[in-house]
C-alpha cells in the first residue's frame, strides 16, 4: 500500500490530505530506481494515471495530511538519526579492528599516531551524536515539544556518519574500494543520510528558527 500526501485543496496546510492506495489499483504504476543507497529496501518512482480509491482510504478526513505527516516527522528524523549513529559505531568499529589487525612498516596502522587520533577524535562525535539522539528521545518520550533538539541530532548524526565512513574509507586504503568491504556502503549510506528525511540545510534552518534567529 503507498501513503500519498496529497494536495486536496488551496490553503497552504489545510489543502493536503493522506491517502492510502494500494499498489494494485489500475492506474499505478511503480518502477524500481537504482539508487547507490539503501539498496536492501528500495526505492521506487509511483506514476499515478487516472488512479481512483474510495474516500474511506483519506486518513483522517480530508485537509488532514499536514497534521498527521507534521506530528510523525519528528518520529521518522529521531529514528533516523539513530540509525545514523548506528551507522557512525560500525564503520568506527570496522575501522579500529582493521586498522588493529593490517601491518603497514612493521607495526599495525592503529599505532600511527594520525590514525589513532582520527579515530580518538570520531569516538567523541559517535558518542556526542548519541547524547543527541538520547537527548531528544528523552524530551519525547515525555510528551515534550523536541522540534529543535531532534533536528540538532539529526544533522550532527549525518555529519558524523558521514565524517567517521570517510576517515574509514581512507583507513582501509585500497580494499576500501571493494564492496567485500562494509566500508563503501556506510560511506554510501552517510552521504543519502544528509538529504533523506529532509536535508541538512533543512534541519540547519529548523534549529535557527526555534533559536529565533
Ligand atoms: C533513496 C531515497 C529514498 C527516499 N525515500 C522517500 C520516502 O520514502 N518518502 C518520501 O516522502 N521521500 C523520500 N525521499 C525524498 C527525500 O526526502 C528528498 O530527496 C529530500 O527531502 C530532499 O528533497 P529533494 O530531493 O527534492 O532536494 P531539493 O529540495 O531539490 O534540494 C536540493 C539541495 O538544495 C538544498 N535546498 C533546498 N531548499 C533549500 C532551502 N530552502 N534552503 C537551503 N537549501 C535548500 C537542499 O538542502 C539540497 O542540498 C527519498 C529520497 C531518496 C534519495
Amino acid at each position: 500500500v503507498i501513503t500519498i500526501l496529497a494536495r486536496t485543496g488551496p490553503d497552504r496546510h489545510r489543502g493536503m490530505s493522506l491517502i492510502l492506495v494500494p499498489n494494485t489499483t489500475e492506474g499505478v504504476d511503480i518502477r524500481k530506481l537504482n539508487t547507490i543507497v539503501r539498496r536492501s529496501l528500495g526505492t521506487t518512482e509511483i506514476f499515478l494515471t487516472d488512479a481512483k480509491v474510495p474516500e474511506g482510504n483519506i486518513i483522517g478526513g480530508p485537509g488532514e495530511g499536514w497534521a498527521l505527516i507534521n506530528g510523525h516527522l519528528e518520529w521518522e528524523r529521531l529514528s533516523l538519526a539513530a540509525s545514523y549513529v548506528g551507522n557512525a559505531r560500525t564503520a568506527l568499529d570496522d575501522t579500529i579492528s582493521y586498522t588493529k589487525g593490517r601491518t603497514q612498516f612493521g607495526k599495525p596502522l592503529s599505532s600511527f599516531q594520525v590514525l589513532k587520533h582520527r579515530m580518538a577524535e570520531n569516538e567523541c562525535e559517535v558518542e556526542a551524536a548519541s547524547l543527541l539522539v538520547y537527548n531528544a528521545a528523552t524530551k519525547m518520550a515525555r510528551g515534550e515539544r523536541a522540534v529543535k533538539e531532534v533536528s540538532m541530532a539529526k544533522v550532527y548524526a549525518a555529519d558524523v556518519a558521514f565524517k567517521v565512513s570517510f576517515n574509514g574509507m581512507q583507513a582501509l586504503g585500497g580494499y576500501a574500494q571493494l564492496p567485500e568491504y562494509d566500508m563503501e556502503r556506510y560511506f554510501r549510506e552517510a552521504k543519502h543520510a544528509m538529504v533523506g528525511g529532509g536535508a541538512s540545510e533543512i534541519q540547519r534552518s529548523i534549529i535557527a528558527k526555534e533559536m529565533g534567529i
